[in-house]
């Protein structure tokens, strides 16, 4: 028996709405930035976001603004599809400067919940209040308001439960919202924002700043290390911020790029920025960057996507280069010596005894070299001291278990180091061997840790708490993430709104860690939607990483010695706990191959 055709059929206009809505609003966030942008284009100098949540979900959204308002007459318009005031035709799309253009948000939200909005002109006497309930208007009545408009959105997704179900947990949700007003915040530093859940205030800021201060503000610990880039080319401007090689984030949360005030998402000009540092950060971690491009609309295509994240440029090109080159310029200008200080212990030694410094110029890919600059890999006595003392903890607490060990592992004997990063190394066959110097203390550590864990020593109280002060939106997800903290070893407590207090650590950070390790590690595991599973080995990781010799670190031959052999107790010395290597070798034999001697 064969199937019958499929009747093809007209959908009716509610389903219309309902699919299309998809497109447009697919999570509480997408709700919050169309208003957010209604709001700005309206020429609003005051936006206040107002958040509830119930039962686990975000049961109200309201945005209220003092901007142009809708005329009485023109209310019922804006909530229908494809109705917007801000162009008339295609052409004009050549020269929009406004957020939105496709008149389509009013409608798709007001599909998919209950929308309420009060709005008046000035010029008007009364307000408006409207109400429309999946696309259904139910009362459109004069009433009393300020100036402005006020959009409060109810029942997310009442009509579309599968959307409903597919959310993420509330935190998740809320936090996405926080990132992304922290990012209008930064972006319209003219307009004051209020940011409130559940009555509470997470954070405001006061119009006519500029990006530095609303920066600064909503990013207390990251703001020191942040410097001003400004580059043009012709009628394409980029201004913000990029940090300093020292501040990266695992992700790429922190980096924002606007093309025109239009938040977009653009891996060509993030690697464009990537390609800038060079090699002053390694290639799996990301700048913290405020990127502004002002651009001729003419020569920007926001129309390419749903939510118009992605835009195309007429001339992409010209754009990377002048990121490339106002970010290189920036980093070339800034001062980028930082050497550690470490705590004041009696070294026996002096700076002279030290291993002569090894220039290592920065290399930008194939523009011209930069000119050879301060550089990382110098012998300080202050660096050597930080050395020594992170070998001495994996040496102390050292219980080398010699039925883990592998028994592959050579005995090993020190040739040198290249680069401040890798020890050239040799065995009695004459094989040549490579170590990368932080991945093979990183697998120390890491070993370590693991095996603490089963000891119950785990955490040190810190003789000076370290105060944290966090981003909204990373304090909204403080609390998912305590419970495992707290298992591996820090203590954290509250310390007034959105400021957490560092008692303890993991004993293997030691004493004397310093704060900013301490603010890195908790701020990589904020910035990371993980689960609880994965949490837990990640901060065992990053607690491995960021306690282990660096590279760059100048090593003396005992120092080399001492890693080389705290690696050969591990049970798999050869790779980090990334999985990275930690040991390449070329036998006799390859050598011999590689000079075409055999
Ligand atoms: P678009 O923003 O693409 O024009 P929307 O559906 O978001 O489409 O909004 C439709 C219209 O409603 C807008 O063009 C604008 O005229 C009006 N509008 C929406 N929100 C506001 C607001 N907060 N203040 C003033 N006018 C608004
Ligand atoms: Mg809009």
């Amino acid at each position: 028996m064969t199937t019958p055709a499929p009747v093809i059929q007209i959908l009716d206009e509610s389903t219309v709405h309902l699919i299309a809505a998809g497109e447009v609003v697919d999570r509480p966030v997408s709700i919050v930035k169309e208003l957010v942008e209604n709001a700005i284009d309206a020429a609003s100098s005051r936006i206040t976001v107002e958040l509830s949540t119930a039962h686990g979900v975000i049961s109200r959204i309201r945005i209220t603004d003092d901007g142009v308002g809708i005329p009485s007459d023109q209310v019922r318009i804006a909530f229908l599809a494809h109705a917007t005031s801000k162009i008339r035709t295609g052409d004009d799309l050549l020269s929009c400067r406004t957020l939105g253009f496709r008149g389509e948000a009013l409608a798709s939200i007001a599909a998919v919940s209950y929308v309420t909005m009060v709005t008046k002109p000035k010029e008007s006497e009364a307000a408006i209040c409207f109400r429309i309930t999946g696309g259904e208007v139910v009362e459109c009545t004069e009433t009393g308001a300020p100036n402005g408009t006020s959009i409060t959105v109810e029942e997310v997704f009442f009509n579309t439960p599968a959307r409903r179900k597919f959310l993420k947990s509330l935190q998740t949700e809320v936090a996405h919202i926080t990132s992304l007003l922290e990012s209008f915040a930064c972006l319209y530093p003219g307009i004051t924002f209020r940011y409130l859940v559940n009555g509470i205030e997470k954070f405001s800021t006061h119009g006519g700043s500029d990006l530095s201060d609303i920066f600064r503000a909503l990013y207390p610990s990251d703001a020191g290390m942040m410097i001003p880039i400004r580059g043009e080319d012709g009628n394409t401007v980029v201004t913000g911020l990029i940090s300093l090689p020292k501040l990266v984030k695992q992700n790429r949360q922190r980096f924002l790029i606007a093309v025109n005030g239009r938040l977009v998402q653009s891996p060509a000009m993030i690697s464009a920025v990537k390609r800038a540092y060079g090699s002053l950060i390694p290639g799996n971690v990301w700048p913290v960057a405020v990127l502004m491009l002002a651009v001729p609309p003419a020569e920007v295509d926001a129309n390419i996507h749903p939510t118009k994240r992605e835009v195309r440029f007429s001339a992409e090109r010209k754009i990377l280069d002048l990121l490339v080159r106002t970010v290189r310029r920036a980093l070339d200008d800034a001062d980028l010596l930082d050497l550690p200080a470490g705590p004041d212990e009696d070294a026996q030694i002096s700076l002279s005894d030290l291993p002569s410094p090894v220039p290592a110029p920065i290399r930008y890919g194939s523009v011209a070299a930069a000119p050879v600059t301060r550089q990382v890999c110098e012998a300080t006595l202050a660096g050597y001291r930080t050395t020594s003392r992170q070998l001495l903890q994996t040496r102390l607490q050292e219980s080398a278990d010699e039925a883990t060990k592998d028994e592959r592992f050579p005995q090993l004997f020190w040739i040198g180091q290249v680069g401040g990063t890798y020890i050239i190394a040799s065995d009695k066959t004459g094989a040549l061997f490579l170590i990368d110097q932080h991945a093979a203390h990183e697998r120390v550590r890491y070993d370590q840790l693991k095996q603490q864990e089963s000891l119950h020593l785990k955490t040190q109280e810190l003789i000076a708490p370290v105060v944290l002060t966090l981003s909204p939106s990373e304090a909204g997800l403080i609390p998912s993430v305590l419970p495992v903290l707290s298992d591996e070893g820090f203590i954290i407590e509250p310390f007034g709104q959105d400021t957490w207090c560092v008692r303890g650590v993991p004993v293997v950070l030691g004493r004397y860690e310093d704060p900013e390790t301490v603010r890195e590690i908790i701020g990589t595991i904020l910035s990371e939607d993980e689960g609880p599973v994965r949490l837990k080995e990640q901060v065992l990781r990053l607690v491995a990483c960021r306690s282990a010799v660096k590279a760059g670190a100048v090593l003396t031959p005992e120092q080399g010695m001492d890693i080389l052999n705290q690696l050969s107790q591990t049970a798999d010395p050869w790779t980090c706990p990334h999985g990275r290597p930690t040991i390449i070798s070329f036998s006799c034999q390859e050598l011999g191959k590689m000079f075409k001697r055999v």
